[in-house]
């Protein structure tokens, strides 16, 4: 990774080969299993079809989104491999889903209903999974009504409408090891697999584990892991442990450009309602991102920002576009590099310290950071044919 800032504002640097040794590392934890590579919402911010194709090159057989157009989106990219998606409303892009050979979820009759009403007459056969809601309550089918979609599933094969090629299910506490919901959804999922194999369903892959209950459930894998936040290198939880705990990379490094460096005397306000006030003579950094940019506002007096080799925090509030630190003194230029989060390896901060700085999850701190920084791509695989790092300013 280069040393001098790049000049730009800011930059979200996305390091597609640790990323790939990311997925490596996850496949080696699951021997038994396929592996999904869940690139949702833009790949939780890293960029969805460069993610993507990175992860298919370290052996992801499967790539998974939560809406259709996600997946459609891989597609129209080029991408030709398994693909799952899973957040489905009525009237979805069932048909252009389907011709575009993605595997499709479906949580309840009205799902089922409308994806062979799709396909009726049309020679096509959809691949549905289906899912059970086996405690989280949130999506899928309730173990109620678990029968009844699975005969309609069973028909609508034997109508040669669809083809039931998963079933699954998505754990609500796997972040916290030895939350008695573990073992309860477990057993209902087993039941749920038990019945829909009794009668006559034979899926491909049968699937719960995300990034957690890959990393400590080994019994939990079962054909296929979906895991998404670990493949960015970033942990689920504190509980899980560290990145390195695991032997996985951050992939994004997001820092920006100081803006301005200046001199004031004590007692000066800084930023919107003069929430911090300097103690003493000091000089003022200005870090041009703000909470368009997908800073939390949360943290205002909170985040943590490698400036000259030293963590400062961000003074007073953060605004649309920028934010201000207090360098205690030191001396920095216009142009010198401030970090917010990367995998730490020059004393920056990390998602993970983000998360704990602004009360959130460092899943959410990758995933909101805008389209209005731009990603800039090292360690694309040669291979393919392209330049080793170039700038995505979509
Ligand atoms: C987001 C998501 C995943 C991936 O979860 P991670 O904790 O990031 O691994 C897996 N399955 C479903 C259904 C999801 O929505």
């Amino acid at each position: 990774m280069s040393e001098t800032p790049m000049p730009m504002r800011a930059r979200a640097v996305i390091d597609l080969a640790a990323l790939r040794a990311n997925v490596t590392t996850l496949r080696a934890r699951a021997p038994r299993a396929q592996l999904m590579a869940v690139v949702k919402a833009d790949a939780y911010g890293h960029g969805a079809v460069r993610c993507a194709r990175a992860a298919r090159q370290a052996g992801a057989e499967w790539l998974g989104t939560a809406t259709p157009q996600e997946a459609l989106a891989l597609r129209d990219a080029g991408d030709t491999g398994r693909l799952l998606c899973w957040l489905w409303t009525p009237g979805g892009p069932w048909r252009e889903a389907v011709e575009a050979d993605i595997d499709v979820s479906v949580s309840g009759l009205w799902a089922l209903e409308e994806v062979s009403a799709a396909v009726r007459a049309s020679g096509l056969r959809a691949r549905v999974q289906l899912k059970i809601d086996t405690g989280l309550g949130r999506n899928g089918c309730s173990p109620e009504d678990w029968p009844e979609l699975v005969l309609a599933a069973r028909e609508a094969e034997a109508e040669g409408l669809v083809r039931v090629t998963g079933i699954w299910s998505h754990f609500a506490c796997a972040d916290e090891p030895g939350h008695p919901s573990i073992q309860a959804q477990l057993r209902v999922f087993k039941d749920a697999l038990g019945y829909a194999e009794r009668q006559g369903i034979t899926p491909e892959v049968r699937h719960i584990a995300n990034s957690p209950a890959l990393l400590t459930l080994p019994e939990t894998h079962f054909d296929l892991v979906r895991t998404g936040v670990a493949v960015y290198g970033v942990s689920p939880s504190p509980e899980i442990g560290t990145p390195e705990d695991f032997g996985l990379k951050p992939v994004m490094t997001l820092s920006a450009s100081l803006a301005s460096v200046k001199r004031v005397p004590g007692g000066h306000g800084v930023s919107y309602g003069h929430h911090y006030t300097t103690p003493g003579a000091t000089t003022l950094a200005l870090v041009p991102v703000g909470y368009a940019d997908g800073i939390p506002r949360a943290a205002s007096g909170t985040g943590p920002v490698l400036v000259g080799g030293k963590w400062r925090t961000v003074a007073g509030r953060v605004a649309m576009d920028q934010f201000v630190v207090d360098l205690g003194g030191d001396s920095a230029r216009v142009g010198d590099e401030a970090v917010l989060f990367g995998p730490g390896d020059r004393g920056e901060p990390t998602a993970e310290d983000w998360a704990r700085a602004t009360g959130t999850i460092a899943y959410e701190v990758v995933t909101r950071i805008s389209n209005r920084v731009p990603r800039v791509y090292v360690g694309e695989n040669v291979n393919e044919n392209e330049i080793a790092e170039d700038v995505d300013q979509s």
